[in-house]
């Protein structure tokens, strides 16, 4: 089967889908757009940058042109910005058709978004936690007649991580109608597989990747093994080397915490590279406004935690480099599937210290390829050591407090500011308040000591002028 139209799509779509590019289904849209237009539940599990999307969105779209209403379909995922990219391909395709969709995400005007819903668009992309703030609190729109749920990314949704999404969905599924499609898509469905079969109403037609390793063949995955202390030197090192040889590159660099993002961010600018940034701690608009910077290359580079790591599809991105070695084979393979998507070539570099060669395995054993080792000339890397760490260190102390007070507006001592920036002061003060806790009750211990004690010792008194009494009395009698 080599076109659309022989999956059962109609003619003005595959017109579409070819001004976009699109002209031969990927094998996830060949083997899953049959199975929805049929009318049965689906589950893809395929890798990253391999057409996942347009999977789901073609088939919704063609049964939305033959039945057309809102509130038609919604499709839930874990991070804001796929929920953008998504309603972007709906929008895309879906022109012909005057689709109207809405996106409902948190960090954004909530009375904006309860009108949009009232006004019954055809598609509902959204995040569970604020969809699920809607549904507790208006009663101004209805998916009782909906046709579809997509939870694109699903596993994470299901899975119990850092955000905990069952509840919202528990909340969201109680007002959907049963007799509907699911469809369930992620690059990394089986883990969860028993939990999502639980969701889908009907006997799903499952569909997954038959390639033995989890990333594609066109990304060349590297590593660099590194003291911990000599990190950001190889980082700047490579940035440096991608720049001067591929002006037209963008890379994207993953770590582990907003503080060592928004740290990295500063120290690339000092070394003069066209850096932005994107985590969980920037507002909202902030996010989406780095992120299109980035998509329009006006920034080159990237810096980013792992509420990028997912689904993010941006064509020039040629370099993911990992900063940290994620803990889970999982998450690295959704970073570097950032890059090597749709058939394109790419490059990722993992930093491994010596304390993370362990993980490094468990990555290799789960995607089934082993990591080649990235040559570097380490004398280049020595020479611009010292300056790389002073640079960090710097922009540790005056830079970043700035930052968090600026996008914050915190109190310099207010709890939160010093849990951020100052963990190492957080940590003193702590240690400080137990100190003065334990004095404290050895002091009460010391007080409710000495009144026993003082009670004590009136009661003896007591107790000896009672037997003195006695035995004058006793002598009085005798005498
Ligand atoms: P996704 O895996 O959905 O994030 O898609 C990755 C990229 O592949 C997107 O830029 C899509 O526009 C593109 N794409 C989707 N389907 C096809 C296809 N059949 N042929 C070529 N590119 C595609």
């Amino acid at each position: 089967m080599d076109s659309f139209l022989s999956l059962g799509l109609s003619e003005w779509l595959v017109k579409q889908c070819k001004q976009l590019g699109i002209n031969k289904p990927t094998p996830v849209q060949e083997n899953c757009v049959p199975a929805i237009l049929e009318g049965r539940d689906c589950m893809g599990c395929a890798k990253t940058g391999s057409g996942k999307t347009a999977a789901f969105v073609l088939p919704v779209l063609q049964k939305l042109s033959e039945d057309p209403y809102g509130i038609f379909c919604l499709v839930l995922t874990p991070t804001r910005e796929l929920a953008y990219q998504i309603a972007e391909q709906f929008r895309v395709l879906g022109k012909p058709l005057g689709l109207r969709d809405c996106i409902i995400v948190g960090g954004m005007d909530m009375v904006t978004q309860a009108l949009e819903l009232s006004n019954q668009p055809h598609v509902v992309v959204a995040t569970p936690g604020r969809l699920a703030d809607h549904i507790r609190s208006s009663n101004t729109f209805s998916m009782s007649k909906i046709k579809f749920l997509i939870l694109d990314e699903a596993d994470r949704l299901l899975e119990q991580g850092c955000t905990d999404f069952t509840k919202d969905l528990e909340g969201i599924l109680e007002i959907l109608p049963a007799k509907r499609q699911t469809l369930l898509f992620s690059a990394t469905l089986t883990d969860t597989l028993h939990e999502l079969k639980n969701i889908a109403m009907n006997k799903p037609f499952f569909w997954e990747s038959k390639s033995e390793t989890r990333t594609v063949e066109e990304l060349d995955q590297r590593y660099i093994l590194t003291p911990e202390k000599v990190k950001d030197a190889y980082l700047i090192h490579l940035i440096q080397k991608f720049t001067d040889e591929h002006d037209d590159w963008s890379l994207i660099i993953f770590t582990n915490t907003c503080k060592n993002c928004q740290i990295l961010t500063m120290m690339l600018r000092e070394f003069n590279f066209p850096t932005i940034s994107l985590h969980s701690m920037m507002k909202q608009k902030q996010r989406f406004a780095n992120l299109a910077k980035f998509k329009a290359s006006v920034y080159k580079i990237l810096i980013a935690t792992d509420v990028a790591a997912r689904g993010l599809d941006i064509p020039t991105v040629q370099v993911v480099i990992n900063h940290n070695t994620p803990g889970l084979p999982k998450i690295y393979i959704h970073r570097v599937g950032r890059t090597a998507r749709a058939g394109r070539n790419g490059v990722s570099i993992t930093l491994v210290t010596q304390y993370d060669i362990h993980l490094v395995h468990s990555i290799e054993e789960k995607i089934q390829t082993k990591l080649k080792e990235y040559p570097v000339e380490e004398k280049e890397v020595h020479k611009i050591l010292t300056q790389v760490n002073v640079t960090r260190r710097e922009c540790e102390i005056v830079r970043l407090p700035l930052f968090f007070t600026f996008q914050f507006q915190l109190k310099k001592n207010s709890k939160i500011y010093l849990q951020i920036i100052e963990p190492e002061l957080t940590a003193k003060r702590k240690a400080e308040l137990e100190k003065i806790k334990s004095q404290k009750k050895k002091f009460k211990q010391k007080i409710q000591e000495n009144i026993q004690r003082q009670k004590h010792r009136q009661l003896k008194k007591k107790l000896t002028k009672r037997k003195q009494m006695k035995r004058k009395k006793a002598a009085q009698e005798t005498a």
